[in-house]
């Protein structure tokens, strides 16, 4: 587990100006949720914490994050991973005609330790997530949607991090498949990763979360703990449906 502390952040890609100013903090051990609207930044926020930005022609222009209180944002993406903050991207992106198995093996490189730590990984992702075991032949492009998540997940935990970066898990499946995810969500970081959570499924998000910040427009318009902003009118009007 490690705190991540992200002051000032300025990001965005060209012209576009997609952060301006914003700062969170995830306690060690926590789950911390942002939420927002389509473009408000939420995924800019994760690349830029990830160092994965420049692959989406993006740059990060000011702020700083921290790692248990170490400079972390002029590291390469590589070492941010060596570090131990690893992203989950939107959309999954797994290797689709890997197979599974090669798709996990994909996730332990770069990550700190040998062979023993990366089998050991390997074995605990597959009590997370056992359909992984059983497709470990198969491609993963044959994968319906959920299982794309867990494995997108798998892979991420293969790099054995101690703060995750879930960029919108539950995108596309159904209540039942994003209730699971969001399960695997909870025991990874009872297991001791701290997670920052993006997500457009406020309900979902604020179940897991201890606290959570609004984004909008690349600015945090609203934070606080998921209990204060479940209830609050604005929350509930804008991102949970109640009218
Ligand atoms: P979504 O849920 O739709 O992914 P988001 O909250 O994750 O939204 P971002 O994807 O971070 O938002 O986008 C923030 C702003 O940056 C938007 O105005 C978007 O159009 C812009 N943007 C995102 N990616 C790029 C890119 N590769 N090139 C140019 N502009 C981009």
């Amino acid at each position: 587990m490690a705190s991540l502390e992200v002051r000032g952040l300025v990001a965005g890609y060209g012209p576009v100006r997609a952060l301006r100013d914003v700062s969170l903090e995830v306690p060690d051990g926590a789950v911390v949720a942002v939420l927002g609207g389509n473009g408000a930044g939420k995924s800019t926020l994760l690349r830029a914490i990830s160092r994965t930005l420049g692959f989406h022609r993006g740059a990060v222009t000011g702020g700083s994050v921290h790692l248990d209180g170490r400079p972390v944002h002029r590291l390469s993406a590589a070492r941010m991973v060596a570090a131990g903050v690893v992203q989950v991207p939107e959309g999954r992106q797994v290797f689709a005609r890997m197979t599974v198995a090669d798709n996990l093996r994909a996730g332990a490189l770069g990550a700190p330790g040998g062979r023993r730590e990366a089998a050991e990984a390997l074995a605990r992702v597959h009590v997370l997530f056992p359909v992984l075991a059983e497709r470990a032949r198969q491609r993963a492009g044959l994968l319906s949607g959920g299982e794309q998540q867990m494995l997108a997940l798998g892979r991420a935990l293969m790099a054995r991090p101690r703060v995750l970066l879930l960029d919108e898990p539950s995108l596309g499946l159904a209540p039942l498949m994003a209730a699971r995810i969001a399960e695997a969500v909870q025991e990874i970081n009872e297991a001791g990763t701290s997670v920052l959570l993006v997500e457009q499924n406020a309900a979902l998000a604020l179940r897991l979360a201890s606290t959570a910040y609004v984004l909008e427009v690349g600015e945090v318009a609203l934070s606080g703990t998921a209990d204060s902003l479940a209830a609050s009118d604005e929350v509930r009007r804008r991102y949970l449906g109640v009218v």
